[in-house]
């Protein structure tokens, strides 16, 4: 696994140690957009979206949707 300690991200509270798609909390405006698009109910949205790793499948659909790039794949 790569970044695992570098990056040092967590998602829903607990440190990520696999690849997922991640959000970056400054840019995201918590418009709900990627939330439709996500094929696994993924990512939920309060003030901004989470996404849970376990989850994720890394197909990238919520990053080409966000509309402030808020969400990036490693
Ligand atoms: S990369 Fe795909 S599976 Fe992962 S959160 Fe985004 S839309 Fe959902
Ligand atoms: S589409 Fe982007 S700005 Fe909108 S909730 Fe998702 S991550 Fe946040």
């Amino acid at each position: 696994m790569r970044g695992t300690k570098a990056a040092g991200v967590k998602i829903l509270g607990k440190e990520r140690d696999n690849m997922a798609a991640r959000v970056d909390e400054d840019k995201c405006t918590g418009c709900g957009s990627c939330v439709e698009v996500c094929p696994v109910e993924a990512i939920t949205v309060e003030e901004v979206a989470t996404i849970n790793a376990d989850e994720c499948l890394e197909c990238g659909a919520c990053v080409d949707e966000c509309p402030n790039e808020a969400i990036s794949l490693d």
